[in-house]
């Protein structure tokens, strides 16, 4: 399909080939110098005092639920409207899911209260997701972790560079995980970034990320070990420098496409009043990231003819999210949950397209093609 508008877009221009190349003739190609350097700069970034990069946001999300001792008997709390990766990272330490609704039709965040309510014996953690890049209601869901001896693990997927009270999202929990997929605001086709203040969590992670070894090929390489032991059952989480790289120049980028995404927002926002549709995140406090542009349709408008329509216009538009415990697995292992608003929003959900790139035309061409298939 050849999109007028598509859902997203890569920002990729020479630097990213020039950086590339660069790691392939300097003929080291896993974790290095470039994935150090990519780690130190994001940390840096997001002022967090350790990153760790990895494969992708699925296993740093699985390495934070590790590091906190989070396994068989254990529970955690998580949204539903998310990407099913929250809840499986949860589910592959043997620990339980539970799932919590959504704050309303305009905060698409988990809630304060449903988060209250699933509280019990087992409960270990909180995870919360920042929702398009907007910051969960998370003074509440710490005053309520504190209170209950929880940690909170922060899915940063939408939210590199978004902060709130002049802290970066992804730094208020125990542990923030970001990734770095080919759609996300910060891309290197397959990528993630686990970042924690800890220094317990940064060393076990660490530890996990590769199999459990006292020691690295790179750390060899450079003569600084000489053999290596394992010391807990890990994984091969590890990136390599060609993503690092990537990840570099798009760090670089990453300020001035979080405004740039800002700008396209505010003009959706204007271009959409007064057409029926409900526009969540009116009044989002501190600075989001802006990684997706939800709008929630007229009740009882049948969504499927709304996005056949846009597709016919030429527009690319997706749906965040099936709710996952809707999902077949989901509901056979968790039979009965019962999540009202999360399903009457995610019923009537479309995501417009939104990358920084998107021109005036493109903009225009969006706004006209909604009002259009509305009708
Ligand atoms: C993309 C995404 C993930 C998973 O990221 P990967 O890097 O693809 O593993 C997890 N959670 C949310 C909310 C996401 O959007």
């Amino acid at each position: 399909m050849n999109w007028r508008v598509p859902l997203a877009d890569l920002d990729y221009g020479e630097d990213e080939s020039r950086a590339v190349l660069d790691v392939l003739k300097s003929r080291w190609l896993s974790m290095g110098g470039v994935t150090q350097e990519f780690e130190s700069q994001f940390a840096h970034a997001v002022g967090a005092r350790h990153a760790l990069a990895v494969s992708n946001a699925t296993v740093a999300l699985h390495l934070a639920c590790l590091a906190l001792g989070i396994g068989p008997g254990d529970e955690v709390i998580v949204p539903s409207l998310t990407f099913v990766a929250t809840a499986n990272a949860v589910l592959y330490t043997g620990a339980d899911v539970r799932f919590a609704d959504i704050a309303g039709p305009d905060d698409l965040t988990i809630s304060v209260a449903a988060i209250r309510a699933c509280i019990n014996p087992r409960t270990k953690a909180i995870i919360i997701m920042h929702y398009a890049g907007y910051p969960s209601q998370i003074p509440e869901i710490q005053k309520i972790a504190i209170e209950h001896h929880l940690s909170i693990i922060e899915d940063a997927a939408h939210a590199p560079g978004a902060e709130m009270n002049g802290r970066f999202l992804g730094t208020w929990g125990e542990v923030g995980c970001f990734s770095f997929f080919a759609n996300k605001n910060l891309s290197t086709g397959e990528g993630g970034m686990l970042v924690t203040n800890r220094d317990d969590i940064a060393e076990r992670a660490g530890k996990l990320r590769s199999h459990g070894m006292t020691s690295l090929t790179w750390d060899r390489h450079r003569g600084h070990a000489y053999s290596y032991d394992v010391v807990d059952l890990g994984y091969n989480y590890r990136i390599d420098e060609i993503r690092s790289a990537l990840g570099l120049v798009q760090l670089g980028k990453l300020k001035a496409s979080n405004v740039r995404r800002g700008e396209i927002v505010r003009q959706y926002r204007l271009g959409l009043e007064d057409c029926g549709v409900d526009l969540p995140f009116a009044d989002p406090s501190g600075t989001p990231a802006f990684h997706l542009f939800p709008i929630l349709l007229p009740e009882g408008f049948e969504r499927r003819i709304f996005m056949d329509r846009m597709r016919e216009e030429g527009i690319q538009t997706s749906i965040h999210y099936p709710p996952v415990h809707q999902f077949s697995y989901y509901q056979s292992r968790y039979p009965g949950v019962n999540l009202p608003v999360t399903e009457a929003v995610a019923a009537r959900e479309v995501t417009l397209p939104l990358y920084p790139a998107m021109t005036e035309e493109n903009i225009d061409t969006v706004l006209a093609s909604v009002r259009k298939s509305l009708v």
